[in-house]
């Protein structure tokens, strides 16, 4: 297919938030007896950004209210169509050192405040026996609290936001694979009338910017503030976007390892702790705090821990590479894999295991790591979800409903304008920064 020289609705961008803006969006002006004019345009092909390679994991265990409130509107979303969205609900699990209790705590009051089911247990008796009542293998010291979601899981990525592509265009709307936007043109209102591309120009009513680790760029064609108030440091300006690597991996063993006591896949486990780790030949390893995380994949066990800063260097790598991969190297399975055996005895000498495909890749994070989702100008709604994202997949419901003329009160705390206002989100005090 060409591209059209006019478009009403023009979403660049297909991941997960394009291609839910433009399912949704499609369905809502059907609804309004309306025939959807809605073309999602993307460089590279579907999912070949962050959301085709994201571990996929789906949870609501956030310390903060809006992002829970969200979070529960997503899975609502991800639970409706399971099979199209490759869909594992399998539950998620947090078991952590003590000082995340507070904050675990907190969020189990939470859940049961909102109706979502989750089983808090506190104490290292107590977490030992239930996390023994799962995995039969369990050896961890040290942990105090786990926070169990009877909801949550994880979609098979690359086949979740296909499933969706595949949504979107029963509903009518187009997708175009192969140009990449260069640049706007605006009017005198500030609007953006012509969307540049290397493969011709068009001209838009409006446009939905889902662009994931490429969003600088794109803030830039925009003309949009690179700095903001810091929220770290009142009366200073600083960067909006930076840039950090999430590191994942694989280890290639029999996926079926990964088992529960009942013969069921188990819930996705996540676990902080301080704990020095060793590896199998008694090298110190890691003596700070850590989080990681692992679930059965298709044909692997696959997890990830926490992410590392890249700097400055990193910035141009998901520009030039035009993908966000990232290689995870020794250090992150040497860390990974005496994690897993720290926590359960099976993985006891699997470091050998580890993968050595490319996987992990690069996220662009807000400088208080929470979305951006707003109109950064009139006709344009850009949705930048500093790397929380995957699982995010009821933004696109709620950008739709804006651009319907409904209301979206879930993306209200995301708006551009808080750091003006210096209305910062609360910050956990987990070693991620998407907690
Ligand atoms: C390794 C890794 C693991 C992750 N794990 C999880 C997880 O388990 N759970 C979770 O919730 N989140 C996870 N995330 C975060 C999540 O993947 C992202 O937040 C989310 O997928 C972003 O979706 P998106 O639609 O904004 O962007 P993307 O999926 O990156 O899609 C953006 C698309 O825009 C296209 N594009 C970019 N620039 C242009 C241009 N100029 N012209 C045309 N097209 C363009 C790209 O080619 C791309 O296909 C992970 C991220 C990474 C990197």
């Amino acid at each position: 297919m060409g591209l059209p020289s006019h478009v009403e609705y023009l979403i660049i961008g297909a991941g997960v938030h394009g291609l839910s803006t433009a399912y949704h969006l499609a369905k809502y002006l059907r609804a309004q007896g309306r025939q959807p004019d809605i073309l999602v345009i993307e460089k590279t092909g579907i999912a070949a950004g962050a959301s085709g390679v994201a571990c996929g994991n789906v949870r609501c265990n956030y310390f903060q209210e809006p992002m829970t409130r969200l979070m529960m509107h997503c899975m609502d979303i991800w639970e409706a169509d399971p099979d199209l969205l490759a869909y594992n609900s399998v539950g998620y699990l947090t078991a952590s050192f003590a000082p995340m209790r507070p904050g675990l705590e907190a969020i189990h009051q939470r859940h049961q405040s909102l109706g979502y089911p989750s089983t808090l247990v506190v104490g290292p008796q107590a977490v030992n026996r239930y996390l023994k009542g799962i995995f039969w293998d369990w050896q961890a010291e040290g942990i105090e609290a786990v926070l169990h979601e009877h909801r949550g899981g994880y979609a098979w990525s690359r086949q979740a936001i296909h499933g969706l592509a595949i949504k979107a265009e029963n509903r009518d709307a187009r997708i175009v694979i192969g140009p990449t936007v260069t640049g706007f043109q605006f009017n005198t209102a500030g609007e953006v009338t012509t969307v540049e591309t290397d493969l011709g120009n068009i001209q838009v009513g409006h446009v939905i910017v889902g662009v994931g680790p490429w969003i600088d760029q794109l803030w830039q064609m925009l003309e949009l503030p690179g700095e903001v108030p810091d929220p770290h440091h009142p009366g200073q300006l600083t960067r909006l976007w930076r840039y950090l690597a999430l590191q994942e991996g694989e280890i290639d063993v029999n996926p079926y390892l990964h088992i529960s006591n009942d013969g069921r896949r188990p819930p996705v486990l996540h676990v902080d702790s301080d704990v020095p780790l060793y590896s199998e030949a008694g090298r110190l390893i890691w003596d700070k705090p850590w989080g990681i995380y692992v679930k059965r994949d298709k044909h692997t066990v696959q997890g990830g821990a926490v992410p590392k800063e890249v700097g400055d260097d990193c910035r141009l790598e998901p520009y030039g590479s035009r993908s966000p991969y990232y290689c995870v190297g020794d250090d992150f399975y040497d860390l990974w894999v005496a994690s897993l055996a720290h926590c359960l005895k099976r993985y006891e000498g699997a470091r050998r295991f580890a993968s050595r495909r490319p996987s992990g890749g690069v996220g662009a994070f807000s400088v208080d790591n929470f979305p951006v989702f707003d109109f950064m100008r009139p006709n344009v709604y850009v949705i930048a979800d500093s790397n929380h994202g995957f699982k995010m997949i009821g933004v696109g419901e709620q950008v739709a409903r804006l651009l319907t003329g409904q209301r979206a009160d879930l993306l209200e705390p995301f708006r551009f304008q808080r750091f003006a206002e210096a209305k910062a989100l609360p910050k956990s005090n987990a070693p991620f920064p998407w907690m």
